[in-house]
């Protein structure tokens, strides 16, 4: 496979291109993102954009919040620096584990915010996750979707037009680039988050498994009730410089955020995707069709922000990527899959060049809170 020449990312990797010195089109985002943008006069921007907010109605902004690192910043951002009274609003996608709990309930004590929980039904979802995992390879349909469409549908009905959400898409593929300010609308919602599939085309794939209605959280509103509202959805990624390590320690320091270990990466980042249980088979689901893990994705945005050198990163990706995750009896008991059924699903969406080869998978290790995760 071919490799960009600065971070370690593959050609394999969604929507890369690489440049004549083969560097690849997320390390030139960022390069961008660091050299010729003026963070100042994008925060002005930013206050500027939420004044017109303030003081509207019942509340100035909602947050959507998982409870992860990346959340959590947005949502003390959002209090603290531009005291704002924002909704919180949750998607339960049914994969959170139990630390996650622990963390929310100090944030929320201690930022004195409303919190609204929306957790859809588990035999819906668990239809869902059957149903993308063999067509996209990607069990995760039910979550992109949700967290969107759900979140855009709070924001009707409470009559709260802007929506803050956290780190651009340009921190991590090239979707679209640093110079676009990029608006978490319905264009993205189907360029990127629902895989191609929309909520009607569920309906028709479940054939009467499900109802239309129970399809409802995961469908996108109409525009004309969106632009009823003058909904503005936007990344505070565009307006502020995006530096995860800095606002770990931030969240850590004022909050007392706590990070936790995840299936198949280095424990020096204890901080990233601790919020669901499922992010191990997520990242060996991309590893079987693409060839990398998340040690390579983590270890690239270090060697892009200096951090770590190449051969450092190269190191880590090849001792913890693609390691077959010990949680995934407890995926595979949940819905109903065997492994073998499982593996050859993937084997369908490998992506060339890349080849897998089950023989050579290594198994990872158990994680301590895995015994509190409900089973079956
Ligand atoms: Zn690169």
């Amino acid at each position: 496979m071919r490799y960009c020449t600065k971070c370690i990312l593959p050609e394999t990797h969604q929507t890369i291109k690489f440049n004549q010195e083969g560097v690849c089109s997320v390390c030139e985002q960022i390069d961008y993102r660091d050299t010729e943008i003026d963070w100042d006069e994008r925060r002005c921007m930013l206050q500027e954009l939420v004044n017109e907010y303030r003081d509207k109605g019942e509340y100035d902004c909602i947050v959507p919040f998982s409870g992860g690192k990346d959340s959590t910043f947005q949502l003390w951002y959002v209090v603290k620096e531009l005291g704002l009274k924002p909704l919180v609003v949750r998607f339960d996608h049914w994969g959170y584990r139990p630390k996650v709990a622990e963390n929310n309930t100090r944030t929320f004590k201690l930022l004195g915010v409303d919190v609204l929980q929306f957790t859809p039904s588990w035999h819906v979802v668990k239809e869902l996750m059957l149903e993308a995992l063999k067509r996209t390879g990607d069990f995760c349909w039910h979550c992109h979707t949700g967290v969107y469409a759900h979140t855009m549908q709070i924001a009707i009905r409470y009559n709260t037009p802007l929506i803050i959400w956290g780190e651009t898409l340009a921190e991590y593929a090239s979707w679209y680039s640093y110079d676009e300010f990029e608006e978490v609308d319905e264009t993205r919602f189907n360029r990127v988050m629902n895989l191609g599939i929309t909520a009607d085309d569920m309906y028709e794939f479940l054939n009467g498994k499900v109802s239309k209605r129970d399809l409802y959280p995961f469908a996108y509103p109409p525009r004309d009730e969106l632009m009823k509202i003058k909904c503005r959805s936007i990344c505070l990624g565009n307006y502020i410089k995006w530096d995860i390590k800095k606002q770990v320690e931030i969240i850590k320091r004022e909050i007392g955020w706590e990070g936790q270990e995840v299936e198949g990466i280095p424990r020096e980042y204890e901080y990233e995707k601790i919020e669901c249980q499922w992010q191990g088979i997520r990242d060996y689901c991309k590893y079987i069709k693409r060839g990398y893990g998340r040690t390579s994705h983590l270890v690239s945005i270090d060697i892009r922000n200096k951090r770590l050198t190449r051969e450092e990163g190269w190191a880590l990706a090849e001792k913890y990527d693609g390691k077959r995750p010990a949680s995934l009896d407890i995926f595979l008991e949940k819905l109903g899959l065997s492994e073998e059924e499982f593996v050859n699903i993937l084997s369908r969406h490998r992506i060339e060049p890349w080849q897998f080869d089950q023989e050579q998978v290594e198994p990872g290790q158990p994680l301590p809170d895995m015994g509190q995760w409900t089973r079956g």
